[in-house]
């Protein structure tokens, strides 16, 4: 098989050659034919997690050389011993967010928060989709797409199930609660869609950038306010009859949070935060109890969400986003590509 691995942090990929693996027990051997470049693929590329201010977060224990991808779809070409329902033909997009299957957070159907996690392409050292071949530990990770486009069914993996995942941390909507996208990239265009499917009505959609917000109300946002100007603020306050539910923020840093929490609802509101632009934010701790505000962390999304997400995605409820396929050889190229803020849409990779 062949792969394009790091082999030094920063440093351009290298093709590496290695015997096919052969599947054990109740692992799949997928041959990899999409395989999507997410932004935190340059994050592991580089070594590290930019904090912001100049502070990094390494990535201890990563050894090289390391074969990145998370988001996968391919064809079953061998199977382990152990494997029952799942023919050497069949394609699937792979669930990448694989847990040991022992610690309390496995145990609880959240392998995306185990504390041994064995991801595929992230930074646990689990080899990823930039390569002709990978091993899945077991066919319950490989997920029925239908008829979606391959190339899109490998996206959803990350960047689809970030958004539904968010969305499933709202929960349970009265009449009259409202729930605020904020921030309408490609993410955010995803919870877009998603807060339909889930909530059976368009959510807000808010961003600084008019474009993305013209592009929001086109996927079903119900209204929509540039998060630039501060009177908007007091405006969705005001339409809401008092302010949202719920804020998904898809952008994370100091000033989309400062909006988030000028426009939930006086009490018991929840702001989610999803982005990871950065900054850091203060407030008094009376505030927490005294509004019952809920400010919650999503990462990714379960293999349970996966499936429910699965499911609106095959009875065609997801709008397609926009993407661009290349051959596996320019998987250095579009890392930097991506680092330097060239590629609008998801580039995907076809080995
Ligand atoms: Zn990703
Ligand atoms: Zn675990």
């Amino acid at each position: 098989m062949l792969s394009q691995a790091i082999v030094e942090f920063g440093g351009p990929l290298k093709e590496l050659e290695t015997p096919t693996p052969v599947p054990q027990g109740t692992e799949v051997l997928i041959k990899t034919a999409n395989a999507g470049v997410c932004h935190s693929d340059v994050h592991i590329h580089d070594g590290h997690f930019d904090l912001g201010g100049g502070n990094k977060l390494p990535l201890g224990n990563l050894k090289l050389p390391h074969t990145l991808g998370h988001e996968i779809e391919g064809e079953v070409v061998a199977i382990g011993p152990d494997v029952k329902g799942v023919k050497v033909g069949d394609r699937y997009a792979v669930y990448p967010w694989i847990g040991c299957g022992d610690c309390a957070p496995c145990l609880r159907n959240e392998e995306n928060y185990c504390v041994k996690p064995r991801q595929l392409g992230c930074s646990s050292g689990i080899p990823g989709g930039y390569a002709t071949h990978v091993v899945v530990p077991h066919q319950k990770y490989l997920l029925d797409y239908g008829k979606t486009a391959p190339a899109l069914a490998a996206a959803y993996m990350c960047s689809g199930l970030t958004g539904f995942g968010a969305m499933k941390k709202v929960g349970k909507l009265a009449e009259g609660d409202e729930v605020v996208v904020l921030g309408c990239g490609g993410v955010g265009m995803m919870g877009i869609q998603f807060a339909k499917a889930l909530f059976g009505k368009g959510p807000i959609a808010a961003d600084i950038d008019d474009g993305r917000l013209e592009a929001a109300k086109k996927a079903g946002a119900k209204a929509t306010y540039n998060s630039k100007d501060p009177a908007n603020a007091k405006k969705l306050m005001a339409d809401t009859g008092g302010g949202a539910y719920a804020v998904v923020d898809f952008v994370g840093s100091e000033s989309s949070f400062a909006f988030a929490n000028s426009i939930v609802r006086n009490k018991g509101s929840k702001i989610i935060i999803v982005g990871l632009f950065g900054g850091a934010m203060a407030m008094p701790l009376p505030l927490y109890p005294l509004r019952a505000l809920s400010i919650i962390g999503s990462f990714v999304g379960s293999l349970p969400e996966a499936q429910e997400m699965m499911e609106i995605v095959r009875a065609g409820k997801v709008d397609p986003i926009p993407y661009a396929t290349r051959p596996l050889a320019q998987a250095g190229q579009t890392l930097s590509d991506l680092r330097a803020g060239k590629i609008t849409g998801r580039v995907v990779l076809t080995p």
